[in-house]
């Protein structure tokens, strides 16, 4: 019920964004009327896929690969998801996997075997907690369950819809140190140290999926490709007429055709979290999904923010990390990274970027 329901939503923004960045190429990516129109760019070519990360997932070619190079390429994109969404399911096993859901089961018990590329990630996860200085956790699983029953709850049964108490959240909150999870390198093996402890992904795991279905296409030459994973965007190069693509942030809390602004994409990844993508409503007040570890609610600083970096990976960690900083903080961090432009979008709607944010913007036709 609630996977469909994000489906749902998730899909009404994705295919906005993927609309986008389909007319931005056969309108001649959005040239003024009085510019010379571009020569007509090959027609792009997509494929879409709903299995993974409870989302909806493209691969575009706008390089003009024949059919059967396309086909070989977004199969080889579609099993690296299928792989990684397997790895990093926390709610499902699979017949020869030991996957994030099993590590979770197994908290507290002895350190398991685990495929490499779950080592990489889990080391990855570690990093963007040190970065994010703890803002993006992924041992957070425990609270984040208790925010997750209540929301499943809501949608079953909206007039009892009701939240986490602050003394579960608390108490659950003692078991969330990144030190329980215990990482052998070497040996490839995982252990979580604490029972009650587990770990979500949600804030990371797809843009990582997302870099490295990049970096497979990168290492066989590829250029002219966009992946959107769940609205984690990732422009593989240029278009070959090196216009790039098009792509539009979505006004929060306004009618889906509206958009706050339009950004011109090359070689880089975009992501957006927004209050609007998951959430669930108690007595009128919205609760969504991205939780403030020093409060333990829902961040309330900003309706929207949207990152642009060239990793994937990082945009998602950054996405959800500066989502729970107060403003100060949270320009500072991303001030501090090279190539990390950002737009905070606020409650008011008023909106601050980045310093290099702005050459990124698409001015509005005349
Ligand atoms: P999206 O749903 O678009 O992927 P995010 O990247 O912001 O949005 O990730 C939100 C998800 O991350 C939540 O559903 C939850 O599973 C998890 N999450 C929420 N808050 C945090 C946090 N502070 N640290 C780590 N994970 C979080
Ligand atoms: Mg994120």
């Amino acid at each position: 019920m609630s996977a469909l329901r994000h489906l749902k939503s998730g899909t009404a923004i994705i295919l906005l964004l993927s609309m986008l960045l389909l007319s931005a190429c056969s309108s001649g990516a959005a040239v003024s009327a009085a510019e010379t129109p571009e020569p007509q760019a090959v027609e792009p070519k997509g494929k879409v896929y709903y299995t993974y990360f409870d989302t909806v997932s493209y691969v575009y070619d706008y390089a003009g690969d024949s059919a059967e190079r396309f086909d070989e390429r977004s199969a080889e994109v579609s099993l690296l998801l299928k792989e990684y969404h397997q790895l990093f399911d926390i709610y499902h096993e699979y017949a020869d996997v030991v996957n994030l859901c099993t590590l979770n089961k197994a908290a507290g018990g002895e350190a398991l075997q685990v495929d490499r590329r779950l080592v990489d990630f889990l080391l990855y996860a570690r990093e963007m907690y040190a970065l994010t200085e703890g803002e993006m956790n992924v041992m957070l699983g425990s609270v984040l369950r208790l925010w997750h029953e209540c929301r499943e709850a809501a949608e079953t049964d909206p007039a009892s819809a009701s939240i986490p108490t602050e003394e579960a959240l608390r108490a659950a909150y003692a078991h969330t140190g990144i030190e329980l999870l215990e990482i052998d390198e070497a040996e490839c093996t995982v252990r979580i140290t604490d029972p009650e402890a587990s770990i979500d992904v949600g804030a990371l795991g797809k843009g990582y999926a997302t870099e490295r279905a990049a970096e497979l296409l990168e290492s066989e030459g590829a250029v002219g490709y966009v992946l959107n994973i769940g609205g984690n965007i990732r422009c593989i190069g240029d278009r070959p007429d090196g216009s790039g693509w098009v792509t539009a942030i979505r006004s929060p809390e306004r009618s889906a055709d509206d958009f706050a602004c339009r950004l011109r994409l090359r070689d880089t990844a975009c992501v957006t979290s927004g209050v609007y993508e998951r959430y669930f409503t108690v007595a009128g007040q919205r609760y969504h999904h991205i939780i403030d570890k020093d409060t333990l609610y829902p961040a309330a600083y900003y309706v929207s923010l949207t990152i642009v970096t060239r990793d994937s990976g990082l945009a998602d960690a950054l996405s959800t990390a500066l989502f729970c900083l107060p403003w100060e903080e949270s320009a500072a961090l991303a001030e501090s990274l090279e190539g990390v432009e950002v737009l905070w979008i606020f409650p008011d709607g008023e909106q601050r970027s980045t310093s290099g944010f702005a050459a990124l913007v698409e001015e509005a036709e005349a």
